[in-house]
């Protein structure tokens, strides 16, 4: 935003919030209405980058000021109930899912979607945390053993487990005027359920990106949804099912910052502000990697022509993202060269390998 001459407040609710070395910080509970009158005196329009804000919270706000998205659809993209039940409306292929509220309701919901599975809260979760995966219907005791104390604060689901060939997303945004852009389908690889790798654009057959832009515009218009939102798709046997919506910019949307002609952050940022949206086009081909627990050295990442860093500045912490690289190039094959020496150089084979594949095939 500083290039479009914004000014920035942010509210978090620790004193180490990593956006403080930067702007502003208000410290405060996002439930507290003082911390949250505070914050609505001091600025023009808010939006949010935390998907777990309690949108309650984001509605007495919008009672005062603009707040974008709208707190509505940050409610059903907090519920992953809610969001897939959208999707089923909207036409929007799901892997199948049952709520679960008992244990005797686990075993029935685990009868009628089949294993393998995978029991999830409902809110709250991020990363692959919050979920269990069963093999067989042998496995209900240790899922519910693991989740079910959360039953009745934040709800459980259980989904079918998709032997999905890959993981695809779009980012897209929405401006006030409802004008839809989307960024060229990003493919993701997670590992432990968090964000190791994307690639963009993803190496897909046009009719794929044209359903999984359609989804996103679906989605888009039924939420009046305003900003930047990713939906996280499987992919099996070239039909796409729906995962979840990220109701903010996304961890598989950072490799437009220097990939693409205008990044998720300044699009959010004028869709916000109602300003013309920037083209999503991509410059090239750029592969996204994520630093998680700690940043590894930055000399060989820095080294190569393509390459990127961005330190968030975070204290590290296992199974924590404290940073990223992208690597952009003009060539395919340039950019998997420039991955094969960084896998090697930082011992990362396995996180770029299967980039460096999929690339093989552009
Ligand atoms: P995020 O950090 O993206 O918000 P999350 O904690 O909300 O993650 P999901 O996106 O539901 O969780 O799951 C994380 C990852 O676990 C998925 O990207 C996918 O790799 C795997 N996964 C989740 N659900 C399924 C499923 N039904 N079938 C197969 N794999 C799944
Ligand atoms: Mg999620
Ligand atoms: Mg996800």
């Amino acid at each position: 935003g500083a290039p479009l001459g914004l000014r920035f407040l942010v509210m978090d609710t620790v004193a180490d919030a990593c956006a403080g070395q930067f702007v502003p910080l208000l410290v405060g509970d996002y439930r507290d209405r003082d911390a949250l009158a505070e914050f609505a005196s001091r600025v023009d329009v808010a939006t949010f980058d935390f998907e777990n804000v309690p949108a309650e919270s984001a509605r007495w706000l919008a009672e005062r000021i603009p707040v974008f998205p709208n707190p509505g659809a940050l409610a059903i993209a907090q519920d992953r109930l809610a969001e897939k039940s959208m999707f089923r409306e909207l036409g929007i292929p799901v892997p199948g899912f049952a709520d679960v509220d008992t244990r005797s309701a686990l075993d029935s919901a685990i009868e009628r979607i089949g294993a393998p599975c995978i029991l999830k809260t409902r809110r709250l979760g991020y990363d692959g945390k919050g979920q269990f995966r069963l093999q067989s219907a042998g496995d209900a005791d240790a899922a519910w053993q693991a989740l079910g104390n959360q039953a009745s604060t934040v709800g459980l689901i259980l989904e079918a487990f998709v032997p999905f060939e890959r993981e695809l997303s779009v980012v897209a945004v929405r401006g006030r005027d409802g004008e839809f852009r989307a960024w060229p389908l990003t493919e993701n690889w997670h590992v432990d359920g968090v964000l190791s790798a994307s690639l963009a654009p993803a190496p897909v057959a046009v009719d794929i990106e044209r359903t999984a832009f359609a989804h996103a515009r679906a989605l888009s218009e039924r939420l009046q949804y305003v900003g930047v939102f990713a939906l996280e798709l499987f992919c099996r046997d070239g039909e796409l099912l729906a995962n979840e919506l990220a109701p903010r910019v996304h961890n598989s949307g950072h490799w437009t910052i220097e990939g693409a002609q205008t990044s998720q952050f300044q699009n959010h940022l004028r869709a916000v502000l109602g300003l013309p949206l920037g083209a999503t086009t991509a410059l090239g081909h750029a592969c996204m990697l994520n630093w998680i627990g700690e940043m590894p050295p930055a000399g060989a990442v820095l080294g190569e022509r393509a390459g990127h860093w961005h330190d968030y500045g975070k204290t590290p912490r296992e199974g924590r993202k404290v940073g990223h690289a992208t690597f952009r190039s003009d060539s395919a094959s340039e950019l998997a060269a420039g991955l094969e020496r960084v896998g090697d150089a930082l011992g990362r084979q396995a996180q770029v390998r299967p980039v460096i594949g999929r690339l093989a095939t552009v």
